[in-house]
């Protein structure tokens, strides 16, 4: 094990001798309380995903529906994100010299090409509608996007396709290069880089570039702060949607964390919200996930600063619980 796994376990260990401060009952029971102040809120996944606003992606709604994968197209980034959730990064020059791979949030690995046909032929049978492509920071691998683009516009050209980026790389040059790929949407996280002049102009211009851009960050402590700070130029950008994650606290990011206030999230404990049966029984450990109590409440926060403006910017909140699938879809 690395120096930095050790040091991750031994800061997972002591926030579990610390204990959760709250059991996920109630924080699920205070998070349905904030839901039925929204006036208009629509709930999804059994209350697991919540939006204000009409008009939702079609990535998130295949998201929902569990038809929907992301595909990583490479590991390295720019940024060192204090909440990255992700193992150290290689440099752009290691990960491509030494070919790591490309991977699906379904675990399959490898070749650039093979996983291009492996997701390309689940298009094609009908068993996810959106791809969603992610690293690293994937504007590094300009010419990987650019393949998986066009064999996958070309075997499926319904399907959707977005990407994910810090926008610390998103400029005339590259957005161009996007466009001409066929991208049907760009997300751009804003929490990333801080909301930085780079990626705040580079919100301000996707529009413009892109038939649809959201903003995706996870929901940190200081994310309404930020989202109000910046509510005008975010609204005036003319983008469609901001999505809030829940965050969630692993072994690479927990040294940062340590003193926070978390629960333990398992759709398969005791109300949970999945059924607890004997398919599941083995899964009830090794599924906690350790999330802070005060992440998902920003989102709350974010759509009530946000309502006046819900007929054409949707603010949607998505919980540890939407990345549970009972089945993986190909
Ligand atoms: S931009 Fe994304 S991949 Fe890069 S460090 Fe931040 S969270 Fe991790």
């Amino acid at each position: 094990m690395s120096a930095s796994a050790n040091l991750g376990r031994m800061f997972m260990d002591e926030m579990h001798g610390r204990g959760p401060s709250k059991s996920m009952a109630d924080q699920l029971a205070d998070i349905k309380e904030l839901q039925s102040k929204v006036s208009g809120i629509v709930l999804s996944n059994n209350s697991f995903s919540a939006r204000n606003g009409i008009n939702l992606s079609r990535g998130d709604v295949a998201n929902l529906a569990g038809r929907w994968t992301a595909l990583f197209v490479g590991k390295a980034c720019d940024l060192e994100c204090k909440f990255c959730p992700q193992p150290p990064k290689p440099s752009l020059e290691d990960d491509i010299v030494n070919k790591t791979g490309v991977t699906t949030s379904f675990n399959h690995v490898g070749s650039l090409d093979e996983i291009s046909i492996v997701v390309g032929k689940a298009c094609i049978d009908n068993r996810i509608d959106a791809v969603g492509i992610s690293g690293g920071e994937p504007l590094l691998y300009l010419d990987r996007i650019a393949r998986v683009l066009e064999f996958i516009k070309t075997m499926s050209p319904n399907t959707y396709v977005y990407l994910y980026t810090n926008g610390t790389k998103l400029n005339q040059g590259t957005a161009k290069e996007l466009a001409s790929f066929g991208i049907d949407e760009v997300r751009i996280d804003l929490a990333a880089s801080n909301f930085s002049k780079l990626s705040l102009k580079a919100l301000e211009n996707a529009s413009s570039w892109f038939p649809r851009v959201v903003v995706e960050s996870p929901s940190l402590k200081d994310t309404f702060e930020k989202f109000s700070k910046h509510k005008c130029k975010i609204v005036d950008s003319g983008i469609q949607q901001i999505n809030l994650c829940e965050m969630v606290i692993n072994k690479y990011n927990a040294h940062h964390y340590v003193n926070e206030p978390y629960y333990i999230f398992n759709p398969y404990r005791k109300g949970g919200g999945m059924e607890l049966d004997y398919e599941h029984f083995d899964k009830i450990e090794s599924f906690d996930r350790l999330v802070p109590t005060w992440s998902r409440p920003q989102a709350y926060r974010v759509m009530d600063m946000f309502s006046d403006v819900r007929s054409r910017l949707t603010i949607h909140d998505i919980s540890q619980g939407v990345h549970f699938k009972s089945e993986a879809p190909f």
